[in-house]
């Protein structure tokens, strides 16, 4: 009746159908919407992570040069437009070099890197894209914040200069509900110890590992103090660096995390209300994560499914207790300027023009005039701040 032709192109036919009436449900989709998200996106050996609070966006490194396409795709395929706060955590190629791609499709409002010079063409391009948008490097300071949305974003460090660049990484924590989250760039020991003494508060739900998992960062004092329940690696499979080392991945064992590894779950995708995470990852959701840790327990890690069950989160930081341990005791609302991050201005917060203001524009600021005119705005003419 039919030939083996025909046969052939009715069979692929039932293919494609079953495709188009089937679609494969990727994680992508089963992640679902929270005011806060953090995607720590895979770009193999470097890091990268999109925070997102209330429609607000911050984008903490963008992985190597190489990764710019793919950091460029990422914005795109989910029109983010606008990147109300940049973090170049230092400038090593493996963090910064992506970057750009982001500029070439985003907007950014401040843009934060601890040096504003910097000999390798990587970080000429990243000011040169920064330039183009009427952008200059902001230098953070240890003990500012600053809001995304409704969550607090603190610099704990880096607290001094110091001769090696990954120990002056920006390292920050970001606080929204009960939930925390530390990033720590490249920090090794001698920052992690830097900003134990400044007193800070460093407690957090969740914490991007320093440095890849190298040896020479997630000191066991660090960690107890953080006490995280999740552990964050942003490192590439077989990497010559030998990255994360056995040694780190035991610590973190010891110090009872469980640990995420985007060069063996892909991009790893957490959200949470302020009372509860969910982590989604794009594969392997139950594999041994410390499977190089040498002889040890596997983990459960019955909680990763990919379509997203909630977890409670009994040890996530409470803002209350963060702001008495902290020595940054002004409350979140306490900012002494409202940075128009679009006109470059700055006002009083009573000022008429901060109701005007787009909400995306706001950028609430504690700290002096001097301050917001060193970071380039100009006093507004009609509150004369
Ligand atoms: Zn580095
Ligand atoms: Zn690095």
């Amino acid at each position: 009746m039919f030939n083996k032709n025909q046969r052939i192109i009715a069979f692929l036919l039932l293919i494609v159908l079953t495709v188009l009436l089937f679609p494969h449900k990727g994680y992508a989709q089963d992640i679902k919407s929270a005011p806060f998200q953090i995607d720590f996106i895979d770009v193999g050996q470097g890091d990268a992570a999109l925070v997102k609070c209330d429609g607000h966006y911050m984008l903490i490194d963008g992985g190597s040069a190489s990764k710019s396409s793919l950091i460029y795709s990422y914005l795109k395929s989910r029109s983010i437009k606008n990147i109300d706060v940049m973090v170049a955590t230092h400038p090593d190629e493996d963090h910064i070099g992506g970057l750009s791609g982001a500029l070439n499709y985003a907007n950014v409002g401040l843009a934060l890197c601890p040096v504003t010079q910097h000999s390798t063409k990587t970080f000429q391009s990243f000011v040169k894209y920064l330039g183009a948008q009427g952008r200059t490097i902001t230098v953070p300071k240890a003990g500012q914040y600053f809001m995304l949305g409704s969550a607090v974003v603190y610099i704990l460090g880096p607290t001094y200069i110091s001769d090696e660049a990954n120990n002056n990484s920006i390292v920050l924590r970001i606080v929204y509900g009960k939930a925390s989250f530390l990033f720590t760039g490249d920090a090794e020991t001698e920052e992690e110890n830097a900003i134990l003494n400044s007193g800070q508060a460093v407690q957090s739900t969740v914490l991007k590992v320093a440095h890849h998992g190298s040896d020479s960062s997630t000191g066991y004092q660090f960690l107890r103090a953080v006490a995280p329940k999740y552990a964050v690696i942003s490192v590439g499979s077989e990497n010559s660096y030998g990255h994360p080392t056995e040694n780190t991945l035991s610590r973190l064992r010891d110090a009872g995390a469980q640990v995420l590894r985007t060069d063996l779950q892909g991009d790893i995708v957490c959200t949470t209300d302020g009372n509860y995470i969910t982590f989604y990852v794009q594969r392997n959701a139950n594999i041994n994560t410390l499977a190089n840790a040498g002889p040890g327990q596997n983990q459960d890690l019955s909680y990763l499914t990919p379509s997203g069950n909630s977890a409670p989160d009994n040890q996530a930081g409470i803002p209350d207790r963060y702001v008495s341990d902290a020595g940054n005791n002004q409350s979140a609302q306490s900012y002494s300027y409202v940075l128009n991050t679009n006109s470059h201005n700055f006002h009083r917060p009573e000022c008429s023009s901060v109701n005007d203001m787009k909400e995306k524009n706001k950028q609430y600021f504690n700290g002096s005039r001097e301050e917001a005119i060193a970071l380039g705005y100009e006093p507004c003419k009609r509150c004369n701040p």
